[in-house]
């Protein structure tokens, strides 16, 4: 096969992203491959009717961009598409692994929530779990 040409990178923020990052940067220098970053931020649907909902909808949509900015500096002069999406980050991430047929998922062990004892977080745990194509999961 000609590994690998379509990696998705799940991006939080975390250290541990940072390091699935600069992971994702050597392959797709590697290999050529096209890179897709993918953040999700948590579900607003109940919030729908609220006063505030604007205002909550835009912080959390500029504190996303920030995530997915952080990632694309790290990839220094290797291109990526940027992909912000709403709801629960697993369904998020192999979403857009089946939209974009990608050969290689790339993510961290742990992120944001780091809790100590676990093995790897839920959002990877789920990932690996479902994926349709190999995960690489950075510690
Ligand atoms: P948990 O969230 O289960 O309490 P955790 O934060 O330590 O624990 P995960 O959330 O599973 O662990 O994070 C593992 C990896 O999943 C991160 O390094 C990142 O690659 C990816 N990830 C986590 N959250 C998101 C998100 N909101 N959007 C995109 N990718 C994410
Ligand atoms: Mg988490």
């Amino acid at each position: 096969m000609d590994a690998y040409q379509r990696i998705v990178v799940a991006v939080d923020g975390s250290p541990h992203s940072d390091r699935a990052v600069s992971h994702a940067r050597t392959l797709a220098g590697r290999f050529g491959a096209q890179l897709f970053l993918v953040h999700a931020f948590a579900p607003l649907s109940e919030l729908v009717g609220y006063e505030r909902y604007e205002r909550v909808v835009s912080r959390r949509t500029l504190a996303g961009q920030a995530v997915l900015d952080h990632a694309r500096k790290e990839l220094g002069a290797i291109p990526a598409e940027v992909e912000l999406l709403e709801g629960p980050p697993a369904d998020a991430i192999l979403r857009v692994a089946e939209q974009r047929d990608a050969d290689l998922i790339v993510m961290g062990t742990r992120g944001v929530s780091d809790l100590a004892g676990l093995l790897v977080g839920s959002v990877s745990h789920k990932v690996m779990h479902s994926a349709h194509c190999p995960v690489l999961v950075v510690r």
